[in-house]
């Protein structure tokens, strides 16, 4: 095989003045010397080198070459470049999967006798990481409502160095104001960190809200397909250097080439995706407050949402979820997944298909019924993730298991 051994011509960084589409199919493109039109996957632990200087210069970070895939890894890379575009951030990380990027998100920057202030709404492990895990070392953890603005401003501490959260919230789809809760943050000189999958990466900008990180499980919206698991940090250089590069080097919770690839093909559709999927959603929440026996339709983009507001100010438009309650509580709820035929019951969300989920049995099931009631999460609701399937048949297929009710 003859191929003239230059070295790999990185294409510079994309202007950030692309439109988010354009930059979710060309952003960190980086050709191999073949000049493949798709992105390379690079299936590889390691990299060789022409002799021991080389080596001993790579090591040493006089020559920005990769050295190992726990470190960093040219499909990853590309993957982390395209993610960092899309987000207008500095610096972006990607981890095996949205756990792994949260904790690392939060453990990297933490020590013994601190303290994180987080609304109480959040993702089954991500309580645990705060409520069960965190405390063992020594971090303290306090929970509020996220939606209370002056619960906020009294929960923080002087030691109090992250403030988390996650809007819109799973599964009530409950809002929070994250512009006013990174000034609360700065103000206390703590950092915000923001889950934003709910939202995804076209639907919020959080950084331009004030947010100092955003994670994400890009096992969601970004893969879209159902296929892998993954997660993306993004943050400044400078947190990147202090923070998690070391942590992440050293405890290696990094993604599979294979997986960051699938990923990385699955941003070029996104925009498309979350459009269709975001559209099929207003329609179905629609449908779905005029159908007998559904007693109330929670999704951002209604008017009738408490917080309809707040999702004009800080979110272009309702999102791909939607969630609504039944009568007759958990015998009305699954009589009602029961009776679909097209929408599957998962509690997977951003996928091509649609799925549904029962919170109150699944992901909310370890907490008590007087939590989840605190938490709104009642026995006869559920969660619809919208897919790419036609809105009417969606509509059809809920209009059926309705009739069920
Ligand atoms: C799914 C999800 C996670 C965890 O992501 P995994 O990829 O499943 O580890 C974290 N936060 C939110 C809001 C999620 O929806």
């Amino acid at each position: 095989m003859s191929v003239a051994p230059k070295p790999p011509r990185f294409v510079p960084r994309d202007p950030l003045t692309l439109h988010p589409e354009t930059r979710l199919v060309h952003g960190g493109t980086t050709r191999s010397p073949f000049g493949e039109t798709s992105e390379a996957l690079f299936l590889t632990q390691g990299f060789v080198y022409d002799d021991a200087e080389s080596c001993e210069a790579r090591f040493k970070g006089e020559d920005p070459g990769f050295v190992y895939s726990r470190y960093s890894n040219p499909t990853t890379a590309m993957f982390e470049e395209r993610m960092a575009l899309l987000e207008g951030a500095e610096a972006a990380r990607a981890t095996a999967s949205g756990m792994a990027a949260v904790n690392a998100a939060l453990l990297c920057q933490l020590s013994a006798g601190d303290h994180v202030l987080a609304a109480r709404a959040l993702f089954g492990s991500c309580r645990w990481i705060l409520e069960d895990f965190l405390p063992r070392f020594g971090v303290e953890t306090t929970l509020i409502d996220g939606g209370d603005l002056d619960a906020w401003k009294a929960g923080v501490k002087p030691n109090t160095k992250i403030l988390f959260l996650e809007s819109p919230t799973n599964p009530t789809l409950d809002l929070i104001d994250i512009a006013a809760v990174a000034e609360i943050a700065h103000t206390a000189g703590a950092r915000l960190v923001v889950d934003n999958v709910f939202a995804t990466p076209l639907l919020q900008h959080p950084f331009e809200l004030g947010a100092d990180v955003v994670v994400y499980s890009t096992t969601k919206h970004v893969d879209g397909q159902g296929r892998c698991l993954g997660g993306v940090i993004l943050s400044s250089k400078q947190f990147v250097t202090d923070h998690l590069q070391t942590f992440l080097r050293q405890t290696g919770p990094s993604i599979s080439p294979f997986n960051a690839w699938i990923m990385l093909k699955g941003l070029e559709t996104l925009a498309l995706r979350v459009e269709r999927m975001q559209a099929s959603a207003g329609k179905v929440a629609d449908a779905l407050a005029a159908l007998p026996g559904v007693e109330k339709v929670i999704y951002p983009g209604r008017a009738d949402h408490p917080q309809a507001e707040l999702a004009k100010r800080q979110m272009k438009g309702g999102g791909t979820l939607v969630t609504f309650v039944v009568k007759d509580g958990k015998a009305g709820a699954f009589r009602f997944a029961n009776t679909l035929r097209l929408i599957r019951i998962s509690n997977n969300l951003g996928d091509a298909k649609s799925l549904i989920t029962h919170p109150a049995t699944t992901t909310h099931q370890r907490f008590t019924p007087e939590t989840r009631a605190e938490m709104g999460i009642s026995d006869g609701l559920l969660r619809l993730s919208v897919g790419l399937e036609h809105a009417d048949d969606l509509i059809a297929d809920l209009t059926g298991a309705a009739e069920a009710l």
